[in-house]
């Protein structure tokens, strides 16, 4: 069973202004900001406007638009910042195993420094 919505959770206020954030890019779907712990000398969060918990909702239940404006949005935010010719790496936590602590769909942008294998 998967966890409901919260709609208390801080991405949500960020995306309700209730809480400040540092905006990179915004468009209808989708919106990325500074990552405020940052783990590279670039860390960018890109999330959905919509309500989804995860990878795991938002791929069985947004509409095709939205996903396609999502994906779009995070190669147009890694273009923005530059990384694309040294590269970058991208992931997203989903759920306990995961290690994901916002629940609130987001993908993660890191550049601007050589990264490794995967460290699973
Ligand atoms: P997760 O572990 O859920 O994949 O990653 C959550 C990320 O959100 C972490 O990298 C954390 O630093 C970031 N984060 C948590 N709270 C805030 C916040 O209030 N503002 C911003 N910009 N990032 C946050």
């Amino acid at each position: 069973p998967r966890a409901p919505y919260d709609p208390n959770n801080i991405f949500a206020k960020i995306l309700r202004g209730e809480i400040p954030c540092k905006k990179v890019y915004e468009d209808d779907f989708s919106l990325a900001f500074h990552d405020i712990n940052p783990q590279a000398p670039v860390h960018l969060l890109v999330i959905p406007k919509g309500a989804y918990v995860s990878w795991d909702d938002f791929s069985e239940k947004a509409p095709a638009e939205e996903i396609a404006g999502f994906i779009r949005a995070v190669g147009q935010v890694a273009r923005e910042a530059g990384l694309v010719d040294p590269g970058y790496r991208m992931l997203a936590n989903v759920g306990g195993h995961g290690h994901q602590e916002v629940p609130h769909l987001h993908v993660h942008l890191f550049g601007g420094r050589q990264f490794y294998a995967m460290v699973p």
